[in-house]
């Protein structure tokens, strides 16, 4: 199963998908760069996102807030007092690691021995003492499960104690004068304080949504499985504010339509689940994650939580700025529903996660026959709508006329598709090479295109080719990458 990620991780890096950061210096720990092609990828996904939330909803604007926070905001969100991990450390290795991920490893080793009814009770006996922040339980926990460190082999850790997972860093140019600040571990809260600055700006009437996009920082102890878990990533967060009473219903509605459009962009449903928690954090009344089928088990991508007015109601009482809406819709009663501070239901989903998904999903080796020889094809199956690279141009030979022809077409369509103009090597080896950064389409110019103006299209899923006047082209690529 690892050896899938690992052949994923390397062809990321080969075809210029994802770098590890700062390379040439060995890295840095859980931070990456995206590549030529990752960049082309990530943005598509963005965009997309972007669109279903703000283009095809009348009552969803964006915004684009800054990463920076006034300090109180954290204080507001619970972040500086809660948003911590349990960690512990091998006294051995001196290795450090999250307790809860620990004992997760136990309860999913569990599970694939086919222990079921273990692997669950020991996850709720987990959330149970980590509810009642029991640390000394926890502990007890790890020993009593006999679980070891994977790199000394032993069992020989430390207490447990919590570890916040803000960066933080300072402003102002000298030290008395400087105060400790925050960068922002979660978008929202960049949305709930500018609740009433769009409400009323935007005359918008509830029910309606604010979505952003942008980088959130979590020091996360353990940084595992390339970018799954990293500590500067991107999120694409949707804040729904609903009439109190109403957020269940909103909460269904958009547990579905989240789950759906993840099949929409190319997921297939029996890789993707709800996963519903139990335990709930301290802002909400239901919470599910949508989970995918990683080569590592099915993990979170996207979380959807019921958030109630816990973070309105708590900026209302730090800020002493009224957070209320007032709706003049009629109740049952015939009166205004008056005064009150809305409901939020939230979509929140990782940009780098999904790139992930996106990614181990399209990643596919087929065995093809090809003059007489087995091999073995590799190639990225990404809807065209996300793929990097929608077409390339080949001139089947590098005279005659053809690269002008080919270039003429290329500066014609380059205005609305991302194209790849190729004459060097074999066409076979061209062709290879798309497939490799998973281009639907490769347009070869011939002789017969001299003639006639058409060309040979082939794509990439089937291999096969087909003729098409030149004519027709921008249609054909058009219906295929719109959604
Ligand atoms: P996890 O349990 O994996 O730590 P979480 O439940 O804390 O995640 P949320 O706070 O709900 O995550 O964040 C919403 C989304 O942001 C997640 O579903 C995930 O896609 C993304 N995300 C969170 N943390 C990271 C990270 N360290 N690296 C990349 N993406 C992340």
């Amino acid at each position: 199963e690892n050896t899938q990620l690992k052949d994923i991780i390397s062809h990321a890096k080969e075809y210029g998908f994802v770098f590890p950061s700062s390379e040439i210096y060995d890295g840095l720990q859980a931070v990456y760069d995206y590549g030529q092609m990752g960049v082309e990828l990530k943005n598509n996904l963005k965009q997309l996102w972007w669109k279903s939330m703000t283009q095809l909803h009348q009552n969803i604007v964006g915004i684009d807030s800054a990463i920076f926070m006034q300090p109180d905001t954290w204080k507001a969100s619970g972040h500086i007092d809660s948003f911590n991990d349990p960690m512990i450390d091998n006294k051995d290795s001196k290795k450090r690691y999250r307790a809860d991920v620990l004992i997760e490893d136990k309860a999913a080793e569990y599970e694939k021995a086919g222990d079921k009814e273990k692997a669950d009770a020991l996850l709720k006996l987990m959330g149970h003492l980590l509810e009642k922040e029991d640390l000394v339980g926890v502990q007890e926990l790890i020993i009593a499960e006999g679980i070891k460190c994977p790199i000394s082999g032993t069992a020989n850790w430390t207490e447990v104690r919590q570890f916040n997972l803000m960066f933080s860093t300072q402003v102002g140019s000298v030290a008395e004068d400087s105060t400790t600040i925050y960068l922002r571990p979660e978008t929202a809260q960049g949305i709930f304080v500018n609740f009433l600055n769009v409400q009323k700006t935007g005359r918008m009437k509830i029910p309606f949504g604010i979505a952003q996009i942008g980088k959130a920082f979590r020091n996360e102890i353990v940084a595992r499985q390339f970018i799954f878990r990293m500590r500067e990533f991107e999120q694409m967060e949707m804040q729904f504010f609903v009439r109190p009473g109403t957020e269940m219903e909103w909460y269904n509605k958009w547990r579905e339509s989240r789950k759906k459009w993840h099949e929409v962009v190319g997921v297939p449903a029996e890789k993707l689940r709800f996963h519903d928690h139990e335990k709930l954090a301290h802002y909400a009344n239901a919470a599910v994650d949508i989970e995918f089928e990683f080569p590592f088990g099915f993990k979170e991508v996207e979380g959807i939580h019921s958030r109630t007015d816990f973070d309105l109601k708590q900026h209302q009482e730090l800020s002493r700025k009224k957070m209320q809406y007032f709706d003049n819709d009629l109740n049952e009663e015939g009166k205004p529903f008056g005064n009150y501070v809305p409901y939020v239901v939230e979509t929140s989903v990782g940009a780098d996660r999904l790139f992930l998904m996106t990614l181990c999903n399209a990643y596919q080796e087929e065995e093809i026959t090809e003059n007489e020889q087995t091999k073995t094809r590799t190639f990225l199956k990404f809807h065209p709508a996300i793929a990097p690279v929608k077409a390339a141009i080949f001139p089947l030979v590098r005279k005659d006329g053809l690269p002008e022809k080919a270039m003429e077409i290329f500066d014609d369509l380059k205005y609305d598709f991302n194209m790849i103009y190729e004459e060097r090597d074999a066409i076979g080896k061209r062709y290879t090479r798309q497939d490799l950064i998973g281009t639907p389409f490769c347009i070869a110019v011939d002789y017969q295109t001299m003639e006639d103006n058409t060309v040979t299209v082939r794509e990439r899923d089937s291999r096969e080719q087909k003729r098409m006047p030149i004519s027709e082209l921008r249609q054909y690529i058009g219906d295929a990458v719109s959604m």
